[in-house]
C-alpha cells in the first residue's frame, strides 16, 4: 500500500491548455508545449516537488514516532467508529451483580475512543 503522491501527479506531465503530452523538464527554465504556445517553468515543478518531499516526510515521521498510548487489554478485531482504526482494545467489567451480566468496553489505542457494550 503506497501512499498517493498527493501532489506530484496533478498536471505535470500533461499540458493544461491543450492536454497534449510535455517533454520532460530540461536544462532550460520552461518546458515548451510542443502543440500550444504554453510554456511550463521548471521552477513550478520544482516548488510541487519539494511540497510533494515535505508531505511524504512528514507522513514517514507521523508514522515511525507515534506514541504507543498504553492501552489495557487484548486487542479485538473490531474497527474504531471514529478514526477507523483496525482492531481495538477491551477489558470487561462485571456489574454490581452476577446476574446483570458484564459490560465489554472497546478502546481505541490511537484515539482512544471508548465504546461500552452491554452483554
Ligand atoms: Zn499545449
Ligand atoms: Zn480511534
Amino acid at each position: 500500500m503506497e501512499p498517493p503522491p498527493s501532489c506530484f501527479q496533478s498536471s505535470l506531465d500533461f499540458c493544461p491548455e491543450c492536454g497534449s503530452v510535455l517533454p520532460p523538464p530540461g536544462p532550460s527554465s520552461t518546458v515548451p508545449c510542443p502543440r500550444c504556445t504554453f510554456a511550463l517553468r521548471t521552477v513550478d515543478l520544482e516548488g510541487k516537488a519539494v511540497c510533494s518531499s515535505i508531505q511524504f516526510n512528514q507522513l514517514e515521521a507521523g508514522r515511525g514516532h507515534d506514541p504507543a498510548p498504553h492501552i489495557e487489554g487484548p486487542l479485538v478485531e473490531r474497527r474504531c467508529p471514529r478514526c477507523g482504526q483496525e482492531g481495538m482494545a477491551y477489558h470487561t467489567r462485571q456489574m454490581r451483580s452476577a446476574d446483570e451480566g458484564q459490560t465489554v468496553f472497546y478502546t481505541c489505542p490511537r484515539c482512544r475512543f471508548q465504546e461500552k457494550e452491554d452483554s
